[in-house]
């Protein structure tokens, strides 16, 4: 590639912001500091601050407006809209349109922030350039139809900038601190972010195990979990992207999770899509299966024969009573949807059912996994 174009393909606004910005975060908290100027209060509310921005992307731009994961009602959407410009990563149309082609090309040449590019071109690297595709806006119609997300992406700048230093600005202030306000609360809280979302197109297709496929680079790790507001677990979310969740344990470090979970129990989200746990852990199955069919390829044709058939069983056992599990589970909901005194007693008879196919099919699973960890032995 020439000089000349290389140069022609720099998206400058992006590329002098993310210069600047770091430099002014690093001298403005040093000064800060060495004037004398430190304050517990500040740095409270960076922290605070640095968790709703963060988390407006998360369980904003990513999990509700990019997936549709979701719905959630207009002070929420409105919450979201402001704090996540404060984190200046440009509209949420646009933030969508390269996520959604995250997804459908992941790991291709369209892949914004593919990873085979290198871990700093998709850490940060991809924005240092024109995104051409991104700019077609494709794939994000649903989102033009929102007058919110169409306002915000006509009067970002100002919006933006708002929020990102003015609002600390003026918040700090209340304490005497408008300069830590936009120094701590407002551009180091905002370099913070950046990193922070980037690592999950970084870290999360980098480290970590790979649980649900190894067909595309994105990983689990609970370590990234940590500073990326539960994203970590990203094999998961690139396997079901529709799942409101992204660890799925009960304990998995996800507060995106439970920040969606706690606006439904208050009525402020609705509809938080699940993917059935038979088909998790199918997909958990399969992965499996690849690996020990994998581990015992070398082994004499008598273990592979026999290893072959150990699995087919296995599998064929957890299959069918997977398969009940969704059938009774569909046929459970649909009577209880009914919601007819009249049938109480076939509601409570399915109830019982349900409860049957759901305590044979974990059987299934626990038989998979003594025939896969008995089977590991031979490997
Ligand atoms: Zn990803
Ligand atoms: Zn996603």
């Amino acid at each position: 590639m020439s000089e000349k174009h290389i140069l022609q393909r720099i998206n400058w606004t992006n590329t002098l912001f993310i210069t600047i910005t770091p430099v002014v975060a690093i001298a403005g908290t040093a000064w800060w500091i060495a004037s004398g100027s430190f304050n517990w209060a500040t740095v409270i509310f960076a922290v605070a601050m640095l968790y709703a921005t963060g988390m407006s992307i998360t369980a904003g731009y990513h999990r509700l407006f990019s997936h549709r994961s979701y719905t959630a009602s207009k002070p929420v959407e409105w919450f979201f809209m402001l704090f996540g410009s404060a984190s200046f990563e440009g509209t949420i149309i646009d933030w969508c349109a390269d996520h959604r082609v995250h997804h459908r090309f992941q790991d291709k040449e369209e892949d914004p922030y593919a990873i085979h590019k290198g871990f700093w071109y998709a850490h940060v690297g991809w924005l240092f350039l024109k995104n051409w595709k991104a700019e077609e806006g494709k794939g994000v119609k649903d989102l033009w139809a929102n007058p919110l997300l169409k306002w915000q992406h006509e009067n970002y700048i100002l919006i933006a900038s708002v929020m990102c230093f003015g609002f600390p600005m003026a918040v700090a202030a209340l304490w005497g601190d408008a300069l830590g306000g936009l120094f701590i609360a407002g551009a180091l809280r905002l370099v913070l972010n950046h990193h922070f979302t980037w690592f999950i197109n970084s870290l999360c297709h980098y480290v970590g195990a790979q649980p649900y496929s190894d067909k595309h680079t994105s990983r689990d790790n609970w370590f990234t979990a940590l500073f990326t507001y539960g994203e970590g677990y990203h094999n998961f979310h690139h396997e079901f992207p529709g799942d409101y969740r992204n660890g799925i344990r009960w304990f998995d470090y996800d507060p995106t999770k439970w920040l969606i979970y706690g606006l439904s129990k208050i009525g402020m989200a609705n509809g938080l899509h699940v993917v059935a746990p038979e088909r998790i852990i199918e997909r958990k199955i399969q992965m499996q299966e690849v690996r020990l069919t994998r581990k015992l390829a070398k082994k004499s044709p008598a273990v592979v024969t026999f290893a072959h058939e150990t699995i087919a069983a296995a599998k064929a056992r957890f299959q069918a009573a997977s398969e009940r599990l969704a059938d009774i589970r569909e046929q459970y909901h649909e009577l209880q949807s009914k919601k007819d005194e009249a049938i109480a007693h076939q509601v409570e008879e399915m109830r019982v059912k349900f409860h049957e196919a759901q305590r044979e099919f974990y059987q299934t699973v626990a038989m998979w996994k003594a025939m896969a960890q008995g089977l590991g032995k031979l490997a």
